[in-house]
């Protein structure tokens, strides 16, 4: 009997693993392939995942494998400088391949105690009112107590539930590669300059070491079933640039369509999706793996607080209220920016009239902020703007805020110094006298680093202190 059974050890299954695991709740990851990925993509780590990786002690594992770039410029992959006082200690994005943050992400969860099978695929499942019972696909059985489905965008789990996943079907395809180039650099971005005024799924961008990230419309290329090939990306190149820039030694070659979809809950009793099993869409602006890592973060200690017996009766189902708008938003910035990249007069025009606007640094600062989820603000009630937001990472006396976040507890910091977390201190931490940098006289931190709570009232403090983190303990 394990407490929580993940299908799929993708970025997300694996951070949630590890949520989980701080708080020593028995998990278990089916994962279908014997073997991690092999393919070498690069994605983009945003922010706002910078800075979980900051929060639980991994970011310094994480650096040396990736390489940073300028938080700016994603928004349709319109050429923007960073804008101005991006409010984020890691105020840059992290070009990472993505089997190495799933491996690091796999190896964490590893470490804090979670199991992981390979080569078990979940093929079915029945809840009832003590747990679900997993069903692998060589018909051994399983039990949990809770099933979560983190098993991409073409989910058994999800199927099985039952679970609509309405949307958009995919309607252009792109190629998408990474190959090294045999021309010289100049002579590469002098054309790509050119055309890139008129097409904008076209591009070639150098990631080092002589690997170009190549993009083109799929277009001419025939039959969707069908992996592409090396002369696929040639033949294209060939017919939008007029050369293929004797590109060769491709290391991973793939097509993605545009479709967009969402699943309609997140939850049906004991079991939950999150990541590319809740939602998909196009990949311009790189968020899914963003946006599937911050879902387990949010899911992780409400799930655990469930488990161990604390959690208030409602705080499961903040996981489908915090996170399917945040979801819903996504979509909506990939359809936008989707537009944005036709070739067709109208979505052109409002092109160039985005990119003037984009010139006011508050507009450039919006977007940056959206696709790098820094800007996210859970509804919780009225009050001042900081409420439900994530406070950044600030000095403390201690050192850093994020430095005291690595056990996944909530944290009250308290200037009045009058204040206390008490009954609740098997769940919550306390440090006073922080910081002058907090203009607030007291915060309470959820574990994910969103601010819960601002005030200098005990009576107020625990009420919400119950309203987060349940009954004081004895
Ligand atoms: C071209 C391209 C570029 C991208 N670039 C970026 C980027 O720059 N930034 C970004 O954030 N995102 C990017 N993405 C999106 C990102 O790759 C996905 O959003 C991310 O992989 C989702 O993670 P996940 O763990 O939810 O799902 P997945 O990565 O799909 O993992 C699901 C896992 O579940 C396993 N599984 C499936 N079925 C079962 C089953 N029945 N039982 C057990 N295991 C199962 C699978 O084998 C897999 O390991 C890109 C995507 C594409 C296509």
């Amino acid at each position: 009997m394990f407490d929580v059974i993940i299908a799929g050890c993708g970025p997300t299954g694996a951070m949630l693993a590890a949520e989980l695991r701080l708080h020593d709740v028995r998990v278990l990851v089916l994962e279908k392939e014997t073997e991690p990925a092999s393919f070498v993509r690069i994605v983009g780590l945003h922010m706002r995942s910078l800075e979980l990786m900051a929060m639980r002690g991994l970011l310094d594992r994480i650096l040396p494998h990736g390489r940073q770039r300028p938080a700016g410029g994603f928004f349709a992959a319109i050429p923007k400088p960073v804008p101005k006082g991006l409010d984020s200690a890691y105020a840059y994005l992290l070009g990472i391949p993505q089997p190495i943050i799933e491996r690091l992400l796999e190896e964490h969860a590893i470490e804090l105690g979670a199991q992981v099978r390979r080569g078990c695929a979940v093929a079915g499942f029945e809840q009832d009112d003590e747990g679900v019972t997993v069903e692998l696909a060589d018909g051994q059985q399983l039990r949990s107590r809770y099933l979560v489905g983190c098993d991409g965008a073409r989910s058994t789990v999800r199927k099985l539930l039952g679970v609509g996943f309405p949307g958009e079907p995919s309607r252009t395809d792109t190629l998408m590669g990474e190959m090294k180039v045999g021309v010289p650099q100049e002579e590469i971005a002098a054309k790509v300059t050119e055309i890139s005024k008129t097409h904008q799924r076209f591009w070639l961008r150098p990631f080092g070491e002589g690997i170009y990230s190549v993009v083109v419309p799929a277009a001419a290329v025939s039959d969707r079933a069908v992996p592409p090939t090396l002369e696929d990306f040639k033949q294209q190149l060939r017919t939008i640039a007029g050369t293929d820039f004797g590109v060769h030694s491709a290391r991973w070659l793939s097509r993605f369509g545009d479709a967009t979809r969402l699943a309609e809950r997140y939850r049906v009793g004991r079991v939950l999706l999150a990541g590319d099993a809740a939602h998909i869409h196009p990949p311009i602006g790189g968020q899914g793996l963003n946006l599937g890592v911050q879902d387990a973060f949010n899911l992780g200690w409400k799930l655990a607080g469930q488990i161990r017996g604390w959690a208030p009766e409602t705080l499961l189902d903040t996981y489908q209220a915090e996170r399917h708008p945040v979801a819903e938003d996504v979509l909506d910035n990939t359809r936008a920016q989707t537009e944005l990249l036709s070739t067709e007069p109208g979505p052109q025009a409002v092109r160039r009239l985005l990119t003037e606007l984009m010139d006011f640094d508050e507009v450039n600062r919006h977007l940056i902020e959206k696709i790098t989820a820094i800007g996210i603000r859970y509804d919780f009630g009225e009050g001042p703007d900081l409420l439900g937001r994530r406070l950044r990472d600030i000095d403390v006396k201690q050192g850093h805020l994020y430095g005291l976040l690595h056990r996944g507890r909530g944290l009250l910091l308290d200037r009045t110094e009058r204040l206390t977390a008490g009954s609740w201190s098997d769940r919550v931490d306390y440090l006073a006298d922080p910081t002058a940098a907090l203009d607030v006289p007291c915060v309470l931190l959820r574990p994910d680093g969103h601010v819960a709570w601002i005030g200098d009232d005990q009576q107020d403090l625990d009420d919400h202190l119950a309203r987060w983190f349940g009954k004081p303990a004895d």
